[in-house]
């Protein structure tokens, strides 16, 4: 049973975890902030996995249940209990089509809680894939669930785009284990996190790989597609990495950043998008995860990966509105912690670490990272939405002309004038 195994091999490495950290903060070289040693503690402390008699209701309860069980019908409490809940893949999803051999086998995908970033690490008959690596504060975590996991090789890294909050953890997954092929959509880039990923690569002498639209590669049994970036575009969110992975009868789509000018390219290309878990794209932005995008998806399962209280404002109601409206079972890294989802092939079986008593579909109430200082500053007004921006943000660049009015005064004055600040620029 899996839990009892993930139970085992936490308390076996519980006590060596802070050890192992001391060397992982000396060999990130600068990756780990100095408070790292401390968060991983609570991080692993607070690691509650289901009690195996648990498990065993469960799997019994679905031995009962018949193949016309769609994920869709799950009872939505289980969206936020702790715990294992499990399905079978729709026997009329489209995905069907893309059916792998999977001989008995299993993958496992974790949506590593990474806080306000993204990490996913996919397990299949002894292979191994990890999908960004969180922001370079999760290096601690993202080097401990490699060790906790026995992970020595990774057959594939992929940093779906260079933003620290996808490859920042990633030169401590190279310092925890070797790797096979490392894919990024660029080969340069001007950060921190980009070159200590770079450097650990050439130290392994592996070659940083920029994989075509359409390549394909095996995962052990699951089948993994190259479906974005069909084109280059100049934001780096755009030019994420899009991977669907396909396994028997289930499938997972990894998503990156990507957002709705990336998400329409691909819709273009008319590759087989259906899939029966999505990694939502960018944390849960309004400007990813369309309506177009969710109606080829067809997802059942949605997980976001965010921070809590994140100042961005992560997921957004739009987005949260668009996944509720279509029945999707949503689970969040913010709310839920490391969220496990294994399939055999046919059936979809999700584990939580933590319980959340809070509905997965309500926003996060966000506080100004900025409070008032009483002083004057420019903002930009929408007068259409009513929302006031910092003129940096990135939706006053999407903003209509004629929405578009400039300001200069104090927050306080807007906020009485019955302005509501950005979310995303929280300004
Ligand atoms: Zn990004
Ligand atoms: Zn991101």
């Amino acid at each position: 049973m899996i839990s009892n195994w993930l139970k085992k091999r936490r308390s076996q490495w519980k006590h060596l975890i802070g050890m192992i950290l001391i060397f992982a903060l000396v060999l990130a070289a600068g990756c780990v902030k100095t408070d790292a040693t401390a968060e991983t503690s609570i991080h692993s402390d607070s690691v509650t996995v289901m009690e195996s008699s648990e498990t065993e209701t469960s799997e019994s309860q679905l031995t009962e249940s018949t193949t016309e069980t769609t994920m869709k019908e799950i009872p939505e409490s289980d969206t936020s209990a702790e715990g294992t809940s499990e399905t079978e893949s729709a026997a009329t999803d489209p995905s069907t089509d893309s059916t792998t051999d999977v001989s008995g086998g299993v993958l496992e995908v974790y949506f590593i809680d990474v806080g306000q970033g993204d990490a996913s690490l996919l397990c299949c008959d002894g292979h191994y894939m990890l999908i960004d690596g969180g922001p370079p504060e999760s290096s601690d975590v993202i080097f401990a669930f490699l060790r906790e996991h026995d992970i020595e090789k990774l057959d594939y890294i992929v940093a779906t785009h260079p933003d620290a909050d996808h490859i920042g953890g990633l030169a401590a997954a190279l310092e925890a284990s070797e790797v096979g092929r490392a894919f990024c959509p660029v080969l340069k880039y001007d950060n921190y996190s980009f070159q200590a990923f770079s450097d650990r690569l050439v130290r392994q002498q592996v070659e940083l790989e920029t994989p075509s639209c359409g390549m394909v590669f095996e995962l052990g049994s699951a089948h993994c597609t190259v479906i974005g970036p069909t084109e280059e575009s100049e934001k780096t969110n755009n030019n994420s990495i899009v991977i669907r992975v396909a396994f028997g009868n289930t499938s997972f789509l990894f998503t990156g950043d990507a957002e709705g000018v990336e998400e329409d390219s691909i819709l273009k290309s008319g590759c087989d998008l259906a899939s029966d878990v999505l990694k939502v794209s960018h944390h849960g932005s309004e400007y990813a995860t369309t309506d177009a995008w969710l109606e080829e998806v067809k997802p059942s399962i949605a997980v976001i990966s965010c921070g809590m209280d994140n100042s961005y404002g992560f997921p957004t109601a739009p987005v949260l509105k668009r996944l509720q409206q279509r029945g999707v079972t949503l689970y969040r890294t913010d709310l839920q912690g490391d969220i496990l989802i294994r399939s055999d092939g046919v059936r979809l079986e999700v584990t939580t670490e933590k319980d959340t008593d809070q509905d997965v579909f309500t926003e996060p109430i966000l506080e100004p990272s900025v409070p008032d200082d009483g002083l004057e500053h420019d903002y930009v007004i929408n007068v259409r939405t009513g929302k006031f921006h910092n003129p940096d943000c990135d939706a006053v660049s999407k903003m209509d002309e004629k929405n578009k009015q400039e300001y200069h005064g104090t927050r306080n004055s807007l906020i009485e004038e019955g302005y509501a600040p950005c979310k995303m620029c929280a300004p």
